[in-house]
């Protein structure tokens, strides 16, 4: 079962909002097996829309439209689905009835203009909105059964739980698809893909692919068959040829987030966790305490921004600042090993760096953080170049260069 989301709108278009829709429609329609070839953004102009859509229903067994639903005359999904169906819009009267009861229920008037949300393409079915006015609609066109639902992202999942994912896990061409992902740290995206080179080829199934987001490898695999568990065997031989490639690279299975493998591997060793973050600020206590579980490991967090702070809350001795300056590894060191002692915690982790845009010196650049890990065992402090990509992305990766620390995985990979 082929599948392509289309999402709709003009404010798409302009760099005003993220088409998040799609990913979230092909997500779940490849749960049910079906398998998204294509995603389209396309403007309510509806000429340009008529042109996607007859494409996509010419190319795809089921088309997915979010978008262009609403009472306003910009919104055209209705009139353009009607256009291709070759006949005028028909009022569904139990549609116009769900709305009526919606105002109702909202104690607010009916402008008549909604009337327009009560109108279907010629031999379409209503798909009824629980949780907005907008009803939905189903209808054959060309080789393909369009879906189409609200672009609000709400009212949108509702309405593709309730009525079109179970429509389609009804289709005998239903495929049920799984997933493996393989999170990997340590080798850069090249060197992984080399060492998988053999995975990778375009039709292999089940299909192996490599995504990169934030430091982090994930090797994906997803295999297709006609039932859920031949699929899952599928990926389980996938995943056991794998394994020994990857090697130590291999840190988890599944969507685990690196805090969350963090917060397991202390509280399983029963070590608690304290950080002293200055250009973090409060970054890392936040993603750790995103975890459940993570009062069992984390002792608490100081964001010592100010020398002043590093002095009085860390105990950091005043010369080291004159000397070093605040991102340097004596002073991290010190404020590592000055949280462990205020927090009473096994390890303690501290950041000091300059995030930018402004603050860099020739020999502290932008980017430059410094790290420390303080324990019984003593402290390592090291010193990181980070690309001055923006502030957000100095922190996240400076955020995501502790964890890796903590896993313990060497520098500088
Ligand atoms: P519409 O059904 O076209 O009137 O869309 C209503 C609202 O839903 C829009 O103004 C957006 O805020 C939101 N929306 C529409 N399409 C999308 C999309 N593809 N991704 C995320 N939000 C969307
Ligand atoms: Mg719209």
């Amino acid at each position: 079962m082929i599948a392509e989301v289309v999402a709709i709108g003009d404010e798409l278009l302009h760099g005003a909002l993220l088409d998040t829709n799609s990913k979230y429609v092909a997500g779940r329609l490849e749960q049910v097996g079906a398998v998204v070839h294509r995603f389209t953004v396309v403007g309510d102009e509806p000429g340009a829309l008529e042109a996607v859509l007859a494409e996509a229903c010419a190319r795809a067994d089921v088309v997915v439209t979010t978008g262009g639903l609403g009472p306003t005359l910009d919104d055209r999904t209705r009139d353009v689905a009607a256009q291709l169906c070759g006949g005028p819009l028909v009022f569904d009267e139990a549609s116009w009835n769900g709305i009526l009861e919606w105002f109702a229920r909202h104690l607010r008037k009916v402008p008549d203009s909604n009337r327009r949300q009560a109108m279907l393409p010629p031999g379409g079915a209503a798909l009824p909105n629980a949780v907005g006015t907008a009803p939905g609609f189903r209808v054959r066109i060309g080789r393909a059964e369009l879906f189409a639902v609200p672009g609000v992202p709400s009212e949108m999942r509702v309405m593709l739980q309730e009525h079109v994912l179970p429509a389609l896990a009804a289709r005998p061409d239903c495929t049920p698809t799984v997933q493996r992902w393989l999170r990997v740290l340590g080798p850069s995206e090249a060197a992984l893909g080399e060492r998988i080179e053999s995975f990778m080829v375009p039709g292999r199934d089940p299909a192996v692919g490599v995504t990169a987001s934030g430091g982090l490898l994930t090797v994906r695999i997803v295999a297709t068959a006609a039932d859920r568990a031949a699929a899952e065997a599928k990926c389980d031989a996938t995943a056991a040829e794998l394994r020994p490639l990857l090697g130590d690279w291999l840190f988890a299975e599944g969507e685990r987030e690196l805090p969350e493998l963090v917060c397991e591997r202390f509280a399983a060793a029963g070590r608690t966790l304290a950080f002293a973050e200055s250009c973090t600020g409060g970054l890392l206590a936040a993603r750790l305490t995103d975890v459940a579980g993570a009062s069992a490991v984390l002792r608490g967090g100081v964001v010592a921004y100010a020398n002043e702070a590093k002095q009085d809350l860390l105990g950091v001795d005043p010369a080291l600042l004159e000397r070093h300056g605040a991102v340097s590894e004596p002073v991290v060191a010190a404020m590592a090993e000055g949280a462990r002692r205020r927090f009473g915690a096994d390890v303690a982790v501290a950041t000091s760096g300059i995030a930018g845009p402004a603050g860099g010196t020739p020999d502290k650049p932008v980017g430059t953080v410094c790290f420390a890990v303080a324990d019984a065992a003593g402290t390592r402090a090291w010193t990181s170049r980070i690309a001055a990509l923006g502030r957000a992305f100095v922190r996240d990766r400076a955020v995501f260069e502790v964890w890796r620390a903590l896993l313990g995985w060497p520098d500088g990979v």
